[in-house]
């Protein structure tokens, strides 16, 4: 899949049109002029050779030069933006906060690339058509794939959406199974063919582990640029502590989550602020937070399938914008922010080679930090170590697919799979 450029003009300007096309020459960055519209001969070919442009995102055309619309002041140079599972309801949501601007900025162009499984591809095309009716100026370039290899290619930011639900009977550590193949062939994909310095966000389920297996299955990129979703978590604590603290969640800050995303997770109140004091200061009711505030967060899935009907989409949507907000911007002093990362050198004791939700700072150019002064009370180091535990098991549990040796599978007869989220 080559780069290409497209806008409502160029469908404008001609009577063509392919949801295949040839590949295009390479264009050079924004701020030229439109060229060639495609003849038919170059869309016949393309037939031939399986390119997944998608409608008026095959019409190759340069803005460089375009005196009718120039390049807004500013742009930058475009990325390319893989996300799978495109046909699913949280990328319903995700794609148009994506091409909007709302997730990389409003002066960030983006080439996506949609990732669907053999079953969803029809879906998936539905979504570009509704992509290509929204004339996003910033969405430059719309590609289609069933192919990790095909959709991969040259990413810049890889968000792995797509999952299998569990069936009927299925334990957990049959569900780690089935989606840790889907994550180990993408994880061996990303490897092949995406830009070494790609960014992994894993929030298929389970999300740490699945994060884990891809890791593992692509030594070509930095360990530390794999990340699993836990933001949904952290905004709904946040919120929680808002409401109990009768303030705007605007005021409360330095929200972790630590561990895995499961029941096992733990909602951070010991470190956590509301306008500068601490939590435990403001809310003083330490049986809410001990006993009631964490299981609230973790049910609010459950919570909202039973009034909604379905699993949080939007939010989950919203949340993964979040995530990439949080590693394009720098961090606000004094707050931190928090995703699943791999635990190598963390200052928290926590076993290392595992992918687990840490309070995290960054300077906005895509990277982190592990934040490394949050206190660690025996409340809090005991259900650190649970969720390590937990995820020590997992890894064991998908050796078979990460290459390393490790102990018995011991995911037992506890459901830790957060409600709604299977
Ligand atoms: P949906 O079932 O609505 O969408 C999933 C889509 O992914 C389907 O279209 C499915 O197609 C497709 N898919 C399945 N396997 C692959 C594959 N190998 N490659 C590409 N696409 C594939 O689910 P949601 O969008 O609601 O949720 C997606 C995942 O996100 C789930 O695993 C869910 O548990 C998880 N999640 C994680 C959260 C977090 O905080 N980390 C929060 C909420 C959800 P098909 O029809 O073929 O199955």
């Amino acid at each position: 899949m080559l780069a290409r450029r497209a806008s409502c003009a160029a469908l404008a300007r001609s009577a063509v049109a392919s949801r295949r096309c040839a590949p295009a020459a390479q264009l050079g960055n924004l701020g030229g002029k439109r060229n060639n519209v495609r003849t038919k001969a170059g869309i016949e070919s393309a037939v031939e050779t399986e390119e997944n442009c998608y409608g008026i995102f095959c019409y190759n055309y340069d803005v460089s030069e375009d005196e009718d619309s120039p390049v807004p002041e500013g742009w930058k140079k475009t990325i390319r933006v893989a996300v799978s599972g495109a046909a699913g309801q949280i990328s319903n949501h995700l794609l148009f906060q994506i091409a909007s601007g709302l997730t990389f900025g409003d002066k960030q162009p983006i080439a996506l690339n949609l990732l669907g499984s053999d079953r969803s591809r029809s879906a998936v095309e539905g979504v570009a058509m509704e992509l290509e009716d929204s004339c996003y100026p910033l969405l430059r370039e719309l590609n289609i794939s069933t192919d990790p290899m095909q959709a991969f290619r040259d990413a810049d930011w890889a968000i792995l959406i797509g999952a299998k639900p569990r069936g009927p009977g299925m334990e957990r550590s049959d569900l780690l199974d089935m989606n840790g193949q889907i994550f180990q062939m993408q994880g061996k994909a990303l490897n092949e063919v995406a830009n070494p310095d790609c960014k992994v966000v894993v929030v298929g389920n389970p999300c740490n582990t699945n994060a884990l297996i891809a890791m593992e299955n692509a030594p070509n990129l930095d360990r530390k640029n794999f990340h699993a979703l836990t933001r949904l978590d952290q905004n709904r604590a946040r919120s929680q502590l808002a409401m109990k603290a009768n303030v705007f969640y605007e005021t409360v800050t330095n929200v972790a989550i630590w561990g895995n995303h499961s029941t096992t997770q733990v909602p951070d109140f010991v470190n956590a602020k509301v306008q500068g004091e601490k939590v435990t200061d403001v809310i003083g009711d330490m049986a809410w937070l001990e006993e009631e505030f964490t299981p609230l967060v973790q049910t609010r899935g459950a919570a909202v399938i039973k009034k909604w009907g379905r699993s949080s989409g939007a939010s989950t949507a919203v949340s993964i914008s979040d995530h990439i907000r949080s590693l394009v911007n720098p961090t606000p002093a004094g707050d931190c922010f928090c995703m699943a990362v791999c635990s190598d050198g963390n200052p928290y004791g926590i076993e290392e080679g595992l992918i687990y939700s840490m309070p995290l700072r960054s300077k906005g150019d895509g990277s982190y930090e592990i934040v490394e002064d949050f206190e660690i009370n025996d409340w809090l180091r005991a259900r650190l170590k649970k969720s390590e535990d937990e995820l020590v098991n997992e890894r064991n549990c998908v050796a078979h697919l990460t290459g390393m040796s490790g102990g018995a599978c011991e995911v037992g007869a506890e459901d830790t799979t957060l409600p709604g989220e299977n």
